[in-house]
């Protein structure tokens, strides 16, 4: 599957790894931009802060030379200020809806809404200021761990950067280095494990105060052990903003506030944990074929 997430790491392996690997990370944004033909409206205003929602209205979103779209007049609500699973199988549409609300892609018919405003008639400066993105794997720069976060962020204060990594509760772990937060880590960040990279990537998320916090599969990769102490960070971080976290793997879901089912291009079933096992339909399948062992890969621990 073409992801947008292996897109940039696959991008990004073509990218000299210096000190202009912050602007390199703004380059990519342009490219992955590209498809959405989006430029900015001449005088379009800026999106306020959240408040409400992120309505998908009617949303048809066809990928250019696809013969079926992949969201068939989708219309879902994202109250926010919730903690909101988007699960489905594999090519389900759920990376796709992910990038609808941050029109990295506009939909074919219908429209995406935030707080009752098109997101295609707002600024996407604006629109991106208020949103945050952590992939099942996020690119860490052969530069010192404070820059890493600090990419979230261009001018966040050394306190700031701090506060980041506390909240992603990986601070205690970067003191103990020898350098700290100077400590530089190696390309493609492999001088820490999984969990702890993507303790990083969170950081470099949450520096940034999103009111909109996005994750696609950004626990999926993990072992299930990483991959709960990851998920409970999360929950806390979320605490005052809107998120929306992608996977397929329901063992991340069953503390969200909501769940939502993606299927055959629609929301085919939404409610808690206990809600939709009770209702007995296509997320329990999906349970039940996961709880049989099931589970993929044991990815890599913390
Ligand atoms: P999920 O995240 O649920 O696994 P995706 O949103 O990534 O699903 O993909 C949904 C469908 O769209 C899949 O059939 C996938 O192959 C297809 N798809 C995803 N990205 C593209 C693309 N850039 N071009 C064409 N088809 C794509
Ligand atoms: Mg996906």
């Amino acid at each position: 599957f073409w992801e947008i997430s292996y897109n940039i790491a696959h991008l990004m392996s073509y990218v000299p790894v210096s000190i202009q690997a912050a602007a390199a990370v703004r380059h990519m944004e342009e490219l992955i931009d590209e498809p959405t033909r989006g430029a900015d409206r001449r005088g379009a205003p800026d999106l306020p802060r959240i408040s409400r929602d992120i309505t998908f209205d009617r949303v048809t979103f066809r990928y250019e030379d696809a013969e079926t779209p992949v969201l068939n007049n989708l219309s879902l609500k994202l109250d926010a200020g919730k903690r909101i699973a988007i699960v489905g199988p594999s090519g389900s549409g759920k990376s796709t809806l992910l990038n609808l609300i941050l029109r990295l892609y506009v939909p074919n018919h219908g429209r995406v809404t935030i707080d009752g405003v098109d997101t295609r008639k707002v600024t996407r400066e604006s629109l991106r200021s208020g949103m945050a993105v952590v992939f099942q794997e996020n690119m860490l720069f052969n530069m010192s761990i404070r820059e890493n976060i600090r990419l979230g962020k261009e001018d966040a204060s050394d306190e700031e950067v701090e506060a980041a990594a506390k909240k992603a509760e990986i601070h205690r772990f970067i003191m103990s280095l020898p350098r700290r937060y100077d400590t530089v880590v190696g390309e493609r960040g492999d001088t820490l494990s999984g969990g702890q990279r993507q303790r990083v990537a969170i950081a470099r998320a949450i520096v940034r105060d999103p009111s909109i916090l996005l994750l696609d599969e950004a626990t999926s990769a993990l072992d299930q052990t990483t991959e709960a102490a990851i998920n409970r960070t999360l929950l806390k971080v979320a605490r005052g903003r809107t998120m929306i976290f992608s996977t397929h793997r329901l063992t991340s879901v069953v503390d969200m506030d909501e769940i939502i089912v993606i299927s055959g291009g629609r929301a085919v079933e939404r409610g808690s944990h206990a809600v939709l096992m009770k209702a007995n339909g296509v997320y329990r399948k999906l349970w039940d074929d996961q709880s049989h062992g099931h589970h993929d890969s044991d990815g890599e621990g913390e």
